[in-house]
């Protein structure tokens, strides 16, 4: 017999508890126990007038961006549609059956506004991840870094070739994205000028996004998510947002590192990442300033052409500081006499060593090393100790096993573009990528916790 649904949605009075409603293994559940407000609340306390109307509880802003970036929902008015329907949100954000959600203006405010200023989003992420160090999550002996693209919330076709003649002041152009560039601009912020000097277009959206392609892929306005990760259990413990250059990516690797010594007290042994920073600078500072093992591979432009001789064919003799050619000849750094002395280092912070014309004229060899230049002449970086260090690692099996290590953060930023759908920004402006990046990092650090960590067991009740 074919059944009939029962009628029954007039009933007057219900016995519903939303904590038995939400199921034992439900995510929600898992990230809900590593969730620890009382030190955030004390963060922002100083933030907050002592009289007035009470604001809406951050503790329940923060829940509900977290489930908008646990479940890749990235719209906020979204985000409050789904809490005010789905019970499990409901009990995630502690709010009864009949409380009211906050509107999806408010959190624009609070997110522009008061969590800006005390760099809230920041401290909940380092929250997270304290709290991944005394689950033991942390090992602190190896580090991976890299970079990906995020496009960012701008039109492709609604922008400039280069920056000169774009009138800022036009009514409407002034957005708070375009606020932030220019007074980036005037304050002469390093990382904004650096980029000024390479960029290609520029967008009217959001200038201070770059113009930029994934390899094979279409060009678009983007910023680059840095992700510095421990290996042991692929625990993100810096999260940097930066233009889309190599030169930024490795600077902001430099921040992490820094920064994560300095608010955890953990500094790796080795960092394992990929050519983007095998730059000069960059092992110097970590092989000389840091004491860091690169497992890097070299940005080696010094490797000779169609058979031509390269830096590898020349050896290097650090006591008499020369290079001895093929040909058994000299390359010295100090050929002419100056009146006042010189260091010799270059602007991109090279030494230059020379062979002596006569030397070369005579060569059998010349048409193999130098056959346009008088004299052969090599390009020594202050950091070639470093490069030489990087270069000999290469060959060794904890490099082998670092270069493995190392796709735990590129499979990270694969969960984060295809599970929590996160391959384009929300909010405009540096300012709003970096706040949009330490919540992704934050959510990915949360579902990690509720994975690796399993909870203590209930206790069996004692039978007398
Ligand atoms: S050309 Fe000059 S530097 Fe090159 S192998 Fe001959 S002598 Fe040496």
């Amino acid at each position: 017999m074919m059944g009939r649904l029962a009628a029954g949605q007039n009933q007057l009075f219900y016995d519903f508890c939303l904590e038995k409603f939400v199921p034992e293994k439900h995510v929600l559940r898992a990230l809900d126990q590593f969730l620890d407000f009382t030190e955030i609340r004390k963060h922002l306390a100083p933030y907050y007038s002592a009289i007035g109307r009470p604001s809406i509880d951050p503790k329940l802003s923060i829940r509900m961006l977290l489930i908008g970036y646990c479940y890749g929902i990235r719209s906020q008015r979204r985000v409050c549609e789904e809490v005010h329907l789905n019970l499990a949100y409901r009990w995630f954000c502690r709010l009864g059956l009949e409380d009211q959600v906050p509107e999806h203006s408010t959190f624009s405010k609070n997110r522009h506004g008061r969590f800006r200023d005390c760099e809230l989003l920041r401290f909940v992420f380092e929250t997270v991840v304290e709290r991944c160090m005394d689950e033991g999550l942390v090992g602190g002996e190896g580090f991976a870094v890299d970079a990906s693209l995020i496009k960012a919330d701008a039109n492709r076709k609604r922008g400039f070739a280069g920056t000169e003649g774009i009138d800022w002041q036009r009514p409407g152009r002034k957005t708070r994205a375009v606020r932030e560039y220019l007074d980036a601009l005037d304050n002469d912020e390093q990382t904004v000028r650096a980029h000024e000097a390479t960029r290609k277009a520029i967008s009217l959206t959001d200038p201070a996004s770059c113009w930029t392609s994934a390899p094979g892929g279409p060009a678009n306005y983007s910023y680059s998510t840095n992700y510095l990760i421990d290996i042991d259990s692929a625990i993100i413990l810096g999260v940097e947002a930066t233009p889309s250059t190599l030169s930024e990516e490795a600077r902001a690797a430099r921040t992490m590192i820094d920064h994560t010594e300095k608010r955890f007290g953990v500094k790796p042994k080795h960092l394992a990442g990929d050519t983007a920073y095998g730059n000069a600078q960059m092992l110097g500072w970590l092989v000389e300033d840091r004491q860091i093992t690169p497992h890097v591979p070299v940005m080696d432009k010094s490797e000779g052409k169609d058979g031509q001789f390269g830096l590898s064919d020349f050896s290097w003799e650090s006591e008499a500081d020369r290079y001895v050619c093929p040909g058994g000849k000299s390359l010295e750094r100090n050929r002419r006499q100056f009146k006042n002395k010189r260091t010799g280092v270059t602007k991109a912070n090279t030494i230059i060593y020379r062979a002596s014309q006569s030397d070369c004229g005579h060569c059998s060899l010349k048409d193999k090393c130098t056959p346009k230049e008088p004299a052969r002449k090599i390009h020594r970086s202050i950091h070639e100790d470093a490069r030489d260090l990087a270069r000999a690692l290469a060959c060794t099996e904890a490099y082998a096993q670092s270069r493995n290590d190392r796709k735990k953060v590129e499979i990270l930023f694969a969960h984060l573009k295809r599970i929590l759908r996160f391959d384009r920004l929300r909010l405009r402006g540096p300012i709003g990528a970096q706040d949009e990046f330490l919540l992704a990092a934050t959510a990915q650090n949360l579902r990690k916790l509720a994975k690796l960590v399993i909870p203590p067991a209930p206790r069996e009740p004692l039978v007398t």
